[in-house]
Protein backbone atom coordinates (compact mmCIF):
# COMPACT_ATOMS: atom_id res chain seq x y z
CA UNK A 1 0.00 0.00 0.00
CA UNK A 2 1.02 3.48 -0.98
CA UNK A 3 2.03 5.58 2.40
CA UNK A 4 2.35 9.60 2.30
CA UNK A 5 5.04 9.52 4.82
CA UNK A 6 8.02 7.50 3.80
CA UNK A 7 11.53 6.94 5.80
CA UNK A 8 14.85 8.39 4.78
CA UNK A 9 18.21 9.36 6.26
CA UNK A 10 20.27 12.61 5.60
CA UNK A 11 24.00 11.92 7.32
CA UNK A 12 22.95 9.01 9.45
CA UNK A 13 19.99 10.71 10.66
CA UNK A 14 16.68 8.84 10.25
CA UNK A 15 13.80 11.63 8.79
CA UNK A 16 10.66 11.70 7.46
CA UNK A 17 9.71 12.52 4.22
CA UNK A 18 6.11 14.27 3.67
CA UNK A 19 5.14 15.91 0.28
CA UNK A 20 7.53 18.55 -0.04
CA UNK A 21 8.41 18.41 4.00
CA UNK A 22 11.56 16.57 5.53
CA UNK A 23 10.12 15.87 9.47
CA UNK A 24 11.92 14.80 12.35
CA UNK A 25 10.16 11.45 13.46
CA UNK A 26 10.48 13.12 16.89
CA UNK A 27 8.09 15.97 16.05
CA UNK A 28 5.19 13.46 14.84
CA UNK A 29 5.68 11.06 17.85
CA UNK A 30 5.00 14.25 20.14
CA UNK A 31 2.18 15.15 18.74
CA UNK A 32 0.82 11.52 18.84
CA UNK A 33 1.78 11.01 22.35
CA UNK A 34 0.01 14.36 23.48
CA UNK A 35 -3.31 13.18 20.88
CA UNK A 36 -3.05 10.41 22.78
CA UNK A 37 -3.26 11.15 26.33
CA UNK A 38 -6.16 14.27 25.72
CA UNK A 39 -8.39 11.62 24.32
CA UNK A 40 -7.54 9.14 27.13
CA UNK A 41 -8.32 11.73 29.83
CA UNK A 42 -11.48 13.38 27.92
CA UNK A 43 -12.64 9.65 28.16
CA UNK A 44 -11.79 9.34 31.65
CA UNK A 45 -13.89 12.59 32.19
CA UNK A 46 -16.91 10.95 30.34
CA UNK A 47 -16.34 7.57 32.36
CA UNK A 48 -16.03 9.77 35.38
CA UNK A 49 -19.43 11.97 34.16
CA UNK A 50 -21.23 8.47 33.87
CA UNK A 51 -20.35 6.84 36.92
CA UNK A 52 -21.53 10.18 39.05
CA UNK A 53 -24.93 9.76 37.00
CA UNK A 54 -25.30 6.30 38.07
CA UNK A 55 -24.43 6.76 41.56
CA UNK A 56 -26.85 9.61 41.65
CA UNK A 57 -29.58 7.61 40.60
CA UNK A 58 -28.48 4.71 43.15
CA UNK A 59 -28.42 7.55 45.91
CA UNK A 60 -32.14 8.29 45.81
CA UNK A 61 -32.37 4.36 46.68
CA UNK A 62 -29.15 3.40 48.83
CA UNK A 63 -28.27 6.30 51.61
CA UNK A 64 -24.50 5.58 51.56
CA UNK A 65 -22.86 8.64 49.51
CA UNK A 66 -19.09 8.37 50.02
CA UNK A 67 -18.42 6.26 46.68
CA UNK A 68 -20.54 9.48 44.33
CA UNK A 69 -18.41 11.93 46.81
CA UNK A 70 -15.48 9.79 45.43
CA UNK A 71 -16.47 9.86 41.81
CA UNK A 72 -17.01 13.94 41.78
CA UNK A 73 -13.67 14.38 43.51
CA UNK A 74 -11.82 12.35 40.73
CA UNK A 75 -14.29 13.80 38.20
CA UNK A 76 -13.08 17.09 39.18
CA UNK A 77 -8.98 16.13 39.72
CA UNK A 78 -9.57 14.65 35.75
CA UNK A 79 -11.13 18.04 34.87
CA UNK A 80 -8.06 20.24 36.45
CA UNK A 81 -5.48 18.20 34.20
CA UNK A 82 -7.75 18.68 30.77
CA UNK A 83 -6.56 22.64 30.25
CA UNK A 84 -2.49 21.14 31.06
CA UNK A 85 -2.82 18.18 28.10
CA UNK A 86 -4.65 20.79 25.44
CA UNK A 87 -1.69 22.88 25.93
CA UNK A 88 1.16 19.94 25.39
CA UNK A 89 -0.99 19.06 22.40
CA UNK A 90 -0.71 22.78 21.03
CA UNK A 91 2.97 22.87 22.01
CA UNK A 92 3.46 19.65 19.54
CA UNK A 93 1.27 21.03 17.12
CA UNK A 94 2.32 24.18 16.85
CA UNK A 95 6.33 22.87 16.06
CA UNK A 96 4.85 20.89 13.01
CA UNK A 97 6.36 22.53 9.70
CA UNK A 98 4.37 24.51 7.41
CA UNK A 99 2.90 21.67 5.38
CA UNK A 100 2.05 19.24 7.89
CA UNK A 101 0.51 22.10 9.83
CA UNK A 102 -1.74 23.13 7.11
CA UNK A 103 -2.68 19.76 6.10
CA UNK A 104 -3.27 19.03 10.15
CA UNK A 105 -5.73 21.68 9.87
CA UNK A 106 -7.19 21.10 7.00
CA UNK A 107 -7.92 17.33 7.90
CA UNK A 108 -9.36 18.02 10.86
CA UNK A 109 -12.20 20.77 9.45
CA UNK A 110 -14.03 17.60 8.57
CA UNK A 111 -15.06 16.71 12.31
CA UNK A 112 -15.59 13.18 11.18
CA UNK A 113 -11.88 12.73 10.38
CA UNK A 114 -10.85 9.87 12.14
CA UNK A 115 -13.66 7.64 10.94
CA UNK A 116 -11.54 7.26 7.91
CA UNK A 117 -11.15 3.45 7.61
CA UNK A 118 -7.90 2.42 8.67
CA UNK A 119 -8.77 3.78 12.09
CA UNK A 120 -11.72 2.35 12.58
CA UNK A 121 -10.44 -0.94 11.63
CA UNK A 122 -7.52 -0.01 14.16
CA UNK A 123 -9.62 0.92 16.66
CA UNK A 124 -11.94 -2.38 15.95
CA UNK A 125 -8.75 -4.86 15.82
CA UNK A 126 -7.68 -3.21 19.48
CA UNK A 127 -11.23 -4.60 20.84
CA UNK A 128 -13.08 -0.91 20.50
CA UNK A 129 -16.07 0.26 20.37
CA UNK A 130 -15.66 0.03 16.37
CA UNK A 131 -15.74 -3.75 16.88
CA UNK A 132 -19.42 -3.83 17.98
CA UNK A 133 -22.65 -2.15 17.12
CA UNK A 134 -22.60 0.50 19.73
CA UNK A 135 -21.53 3.42 17.60
CA UNK A 136 -19.78 4.84 20.57
CA UNK A 137 -17.18 6.65 17.77
CA UNK A 138 -18.97 7.76 14.86
CA UNK A 139 -20.86 9.90 18.10
CA UNK A 140 -17.97 11.78 19.29
CA UNK A 141 -16.67 14.12 16.90
CA UNK A 142 -14.94 17.19 17.25
CA UNK A 143 -17.29 20.21 17.72
CA UNK A 144 -15.53 23.71 16.65
CA UNK A 145 -12.81 24.41 19.42
CA UNK A 146 -12.60 21.08 21.10
CA UNK A 147 -10.01 18.73 20.55
CA UNK A 148 -9.50 15.02 21.77
CA UNK A 149 -12.57 13.27 19.96
CA UNK A 150 -11.56 9.79 18.54
CA UNK A 151 -11.08 6.22 18.90
CA UNK A 152 -11.47 3.95 22.13
CA UNK A 153 -9.01 4.11 24.53
CA UNK A 154 -8.25 2.14 27.53
CA UNK A 155 -10.38 4.66 29.90
CA UNK A 156 -13.22 4.40 27.19
CA UNK A 157 -16.73 3.94 29.53
CA UNK A 158 -18.21 2.02 27.22
CA UNK A 159 -15.67 -0.51 26.75
CA UNK A 160 -15.25 -0.96 30.21
CA UNK A 161 -19.14 -1.68 30.58
CA UNK A 162 -18.93 -4.23 27.82
CA UNK A 163 -16.12 -5.86 29.66
CA UNK A 164 -17.15 -6.04 32.87
CA UNK A 165 -14.33 -4.44 35.04
CA UNK A 166 -11.97 -1.46 34.86
CA UNK A 167 -8.10 -1.81 33.59
CA UNK A 168 -6.01 -1.41 36.59
CA UNK A 169 -3.76 1.49 36.67
CA UNK A 170 -0.58 -0.55 36.26
CA UNK A 171 -1.90 -2.12 32.87
CA UNK A 172 -2.89 1.04 31.46
CA UNK A 173 0.37 2.82 32.24
CA UNK A 174 2.08 -0.08 30.42
CA UNK A 175 -0.11 0.41 27.44
CA UNK A 176 0.25 3.74 27.01
CA UNK A 177 4.05 2.91 27.04
CA UNK A 178 3.91 0.02 24.85
CA UNK A 179 2.32 2.26 22.52
CA UNK A 180 5.15 4.94 22.47
CA UNK A 181 7.59 2.51 22.53
CA UNK A 182 6.23 0.95 18.95
CA UNK A 183 6.16 4.26 17.84
CA UNK A 184 9.81 4.70 18.72
CA UNK A 185 10.67 1.63 17.26
CA UNK A 186 13.75 2.18 14.59
CA UNK A 187 12.29 2.93 11.46
CA UNK A 188 8.97 2.05 12.70
CA UNK A 189 6.02 1.40 9.92
CA UNK A 190 3.40 1.96 12.76
CA UNK A 191 4.84 5.51 13.21
CA UNK A 192 4.03 5.83 9.13
CA UNK A 193 0.68 4.15 9.52
CA UNK A 194 -0.28 6.67 12.41
CA UNK A 195 1.20 9.64 10.77
CA UNK A 196 -0.85 8.70 7.54
CA UNK A 197 -3.79 8.92 9.32
CA UNK A 198 -3.68 11.83 11.19
CA UNK A 199 -2.11 14.10 8.38
CA UNK A 200 -3.05 13.00 5.05
CA UNK A 201 -5.72 14.25 3.50
CA UNK A 202 -9.31 11.59 3.19
CA UNK A 203 -9.40 9.74 -0.35
CA UNK A 204 -12.45 11.75 -2.58
CA UNK A 205 -15.36 10.37 -2.25
CA UNK A 206 -16.29 8.28 -5.40
CA UNK A 207 -18.20 9.87 -8.07
CA UNK A 208 -22.11 10.03 -8.01
CA UNK A 209 -23.20 7.51 -10.31
CA UNK A 210 -26.08 8.59 -12.52
CA UNK A 211 -29.90 7.68 -11.24
CA UNK A 212 -31.17 4.21 -13.00
CA UNK A 213 -34.10 6.58 -14.16
CA UNK A 214 -32.10 8.79 -16.14
CA UNK A 215 -29.88 5.92 -17.52
CA UNK A 216 -33.66 4.24 -18.38
CA UNK A 217 -34.41 6.77 -20.34
CA UNK A 218 -31.48 7.63 -22.26
CA UNK A 219 -31.07 4.00 -23.55
CA UNK A 220 -35.22 4.10 -24.57
CA UNK A 221 -33.93 7.21 -26.54
CA UNK A 222 -31.17 5.48 -27.99
CA UNK A 223 -33.79 2.38 -29.22
CA UNK A 224 -36.54 4.29 -30.49
CA UNK A 225 -34.12 6.51 -32.63
CA UNK A 226 -32.06 3.41 -33.69
CA UNK A 227 -33.58 2.32 -37.46
CA UNK A 228 -34.02 -1.41 -38.12
CA UNK A 229 -34.01 -3.31 -41.51
CA UNK A 230 -37.77 -3.00 -42.17
CA UNK A 231 -38.33 0.30 -40.80
CA UNK A 232 -37.49 3.60 -42.46
CA UNK A 233 -35.42 6.10 -40.29
CA UNK A 234 -37.94 8.43 -38.49
CA UNK A 235 -37.86 11.76 -39.81
CA UNK A 236 -36.82 13.74 -35.96
CA UNK A 237 -39.24 17.31 -35.88
CA UNK A 238 -36.97 19.47 -32.83
CA UNK A 239 -39.55 22.09 -31.68
CA UNK A 240 -37.79 24.37 -29.36
CA UNK A 241 -40.73 26.98 -28.10
CA UNK A 242 -43.67 25.27 -27.32
CA UNK A 243 -46.45 25.87 -29.57
CA UNK A 244 -48.97 28.86 -29.03
CA UNK A 245 -52.38 29.09 -30.00
CA UNK A 246 -53.02 30.46 -33.12
CA UNK A 247 -54.18 34.50 -33.20
CA UNK A 248 -57.63 35.80 -33.95
CA UNK A 249 -55.35 37.67 -37.23
CA UNK A 250 -53.80 33.95 -38.08
CA UNK A 251 -57.26 32.48 -38.26
CA UNK A 252 -58.17 34.83 -40.97
CA UNK A 253 -54.88 35.59 -42.83
CA UNK A 254 -52.94 32.25 -42.56
CA UNK A 255 -49.99 34.47 -40.88
CA UNK A 256 -48.84 36.62 -38.42
CA UNK A 257 -48.85 40.25 -38.91
ZN1 LIG B 1 -19.33 1.82 22.61
ZN1 LIG C 1 -15.07 2.12 23.51
ZN1 LIG D 1 -13.63 3.30 17.35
Amino acid sequence: MLTWFEWGSYRNRDLLYYRSDTVGPREIIELLLAEHALRELKQREEALKQRSIALQKAKAIESDSSELEDANAQLDETRKQIPRKEHDLYGAVSMLTSVLRKDYDSLRRNTKWFMRKEMVQDCSDRGGCCSRGCGCCSQRHLSKGTKGDGHCTTECWCCTAFRGFEISKEDKIDMVKDFQSRLERNRSGYLIDMADWFFSPLPEPPAVAPKLSTVASQTMTVIAKTPTKDMKTPTVTVTTKPLKPRSRWQKIFGRNK
